[in-house]
């Protein structure tokens, strides 16, 4: 875990700016911040940094149109949105348009600290899995070029949904919980206790891509109270 890691924070709100300025750099990062949507988006189309927390609500460009940009750019870029509390659609939208994961307004310093650590934690496998990923015979991902084909449409995947695709995929073989995909590509601590809906909302992301009914999912299939199984080809062999 770099604690030089650089992260942009874009906030038009002077205080809470202020604030998130001084606790990042109290932590170690390199901080960089913009007051508005038009010079956030500048900077973080310059690709320089490590993590972009992105507030929603900004005078002009707004995050959400930041993030979508930015995906454009980078799969990779670790991105984190902060939401006003209680709206469930600027969640969705974030997380849909590729933010890594989001903190509700307003929320504790403390908890955004871990969850920025977290997101920066290039979790993942110990033992890299398979580069792609065979579905069936329509269905493939290739984990390498965050790619896919899906009955003749090609897909194009964040880092993130790779990553919790690779996840499942290595564990294939049983039904894996809600809590352990938060820790273990998340790279959320067991006992930071949250309340988020980040793997409900990519498992959907996800199903939109790969299946060809979401509704009735073929692969990603829900264990009702164990959570989530991945059913590829290579299941049945050997
Ligand atoms: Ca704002």
């Amino acid at each position: 875990m770099s604690n030089n890691a650089k992260i942009l924070i874009v906030e038009d709100e002077p205080a809470i700016r202020t604030g998130l300025v001084d606790v990042f750099v109290y932590h170690g990062y390199d901080v960089d911040f913009a007051e508005t949507g038009t010079l956030g988006l500048e900077k973080a189309l310059s690709g320089s940094y490590d993590l972009l927390l992105l507030d929603v609500m900004l005078p002009g460009i707004d995050g959400f149109e930041i993030c979508n940009q930015v995906r454009e750019q980078s799969r990779d870029q670790a991105i984190i949105m902060l939401t006003a509390k209680g709206t469930d659609e600027d969640v969705i939208k974030g997380l849909s348009l590729g933010a890594d994961d989001y903190v509700s307004k307003p929320f504790s310093v403390a908890q955004l600290v871990l969850r920025v650590q977290a997101v920066l934690r290039r979790s993942i496998n110990e033992s890299p899995s398979n580069e792609t990923i065979i579905l069936d015979a329509n269905t493939a991902i290739d984990c390498l070029n965050m790619s896919g084909n899906a009955n003749g449409k090609t897909l194009a995947f964040t880092r993130r949904e790779i990553d919790l695709l690779q996840y499942l995929e290595a564990n294939s073989h049983r039904p894996v919980s809600r809590d352990e995909l938060l820790s273990k590509v998340w790279g959320y601590a067991d006992d930071l206790d949250l309340e988020t809906r980040t793997v409900d909302i990519h498992i959907a992301k996800l199903r939109r891509k790969i299946e060809t009914n979401s509704a009735t999912p073929e692969f990603l299939v829900t264990v009702r109270g164990a959570g989530y199984k991945l059913i590829c080809a290579d299941n049945n062999i050997g």
